[in-house]
């Protein structure tokens, strides 16, 4: 697995538990959706309502299910678990509805990889908390509906595009998580060195917030690498000399690009001319699944200006070229 990889591995399973920030106030960065949620809790609380259902999407890594949890605990609600992938039968999406509380918050991560027949439980669930139960078989069959209590939907998903237009149009709150800027990193991975009761000095906090991808679960994790070196290597203090030395170690350059965004950036320029080239070609050139790159590797590529997306490929820019010191190809 990549040390920079956004995606939740076995090991931060356990740290990322006790290193989320539990209130709204402790949660860094994403101000617009945070003001709005602010608002939204803030009424719902005063209605004594169950907060509309929300839908939050962005790449993984930046806090989703950090917010969620929080949402439920500003609400002061119970928060029920799971995933879209999870929940194999409409009887179990059932299940899960009747156990709630009113007013507490069902959280479906991936909620894009839900199945159909699932998804249409969802439907008459979040519009009218309600749950439409066939009874029966062929033509003696009919349907009776059962009520539900009140509750929050809180959808997460990375691929809001493979979302249904049914489903996306049923959440009232819809906001888009973004990449973290470098100082609001740099702070995270101050927070969680305190955390963890290890020291670290301000250049070290921003050196691994340069390197974290926008990503606050990557800065976490990068953190805890240096930890390492600090404590082998030097006296326990991370500097920013041993910051650099460790990231150097496990592969991680100054953006935060590792081997396997090296290894694609130079099949584009020096294969393939810069581009445009299909993501087919490129993941074939290098041996990793498109779908691995389209959703791990190129978001941030394409954030930082280092490739860009045309309807006849993906096109290396000069920016990319002028940081692996290989000349911009020329067009013919
Ligand atoms: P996602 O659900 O989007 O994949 P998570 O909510 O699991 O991401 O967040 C990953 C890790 O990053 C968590 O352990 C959490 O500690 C940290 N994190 C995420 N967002 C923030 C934030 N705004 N402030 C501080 N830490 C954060």
């Amino acid at each position: 697995d990549r040390i920079i990889s956004a995606h939740l591995m076995m090991e931060d399973q356990v740290a990322e538990f006790s290193l989320r920030p539990r209130y709204l106030a402790e949660y860094i960065g994403q101000a617009q959706a945070k003001e709005n949620l602010k608002i939204y809790i803030e009424a719902a609380k005063m209605r004594r309502e169950a907060l509309d259902h929300v839908l939050l999407y962005g790449p993984p890594g930046l806090g989703k299910t950090t917010l969620s949890n929080i949402i439920a605990n500003e609400l002061g609600v119970n928060l029920r678990t799971t995933s879209g992938p999870a929940i194999e039968r409409p009887g179990d999406l059932a299940a899960i509805l009747t156990n709630l509380q009113e007013n507490d918050v069902l959280f479906i991560d991936e909620i894009h990889r839900l199945h159909r027949t699932v998804e249409e439980v969802l439907y008459p669930a979040m519009e009218d908390y309600a749950l439409d139960i066939i009874i029966g078989k062929g033509p003696s069959a009919r349907s009776v509906r059962l009520d539900l209590p009140p509750f929050t939907l809180i959808g997460a998903t990375t691929r809001v595009g493979l979302l249904s237009a049914p489903l996306r149009d049923r959440f009232g709150v819809v906001s888009r998580l973004e990449y973290y800027t470098v100082d609001e990193l740099s702070y995270i991975v101050s927070r969680t060195a305190d955390l963890l009761q290890v020291s670290i000095v301000g250049e070290a906090a921003r050196e691994i917030g340069m390197r974290s991808r926008g990503t606050p679960r990557i800065a976490n994790r990068l953190l805890k690498r240096v930890r390492d070196f600090a404590q082998v290597k030097g006296d326990g203090i991370i500097t920013q000399e041993i910051t650099q030395q460790a990231l150097m170690s496990i592969q991680v350059d100054p953006l935060g690009l590792d081997e396997i965004d090296h290894k694609m950036l130079r099949a584009i320029i020096l294969s393939f001319q810069g581009g445009p080239v299909g993501l087919d070609t490129i993941a074939a050139s290098i041996g990793e699944e498109s779908q691995t790159i389209e959703d791990v590797y190129e978001p941030y590529l394409l954030q930082i200006g280092f490739l860009q997306r045309t309807p006849r490929g993906r096109m290396i820019t000069p920016s990319a070229c002028k940081h692996l010191g290989l000349p911009m190809p020329s067009r013919s």
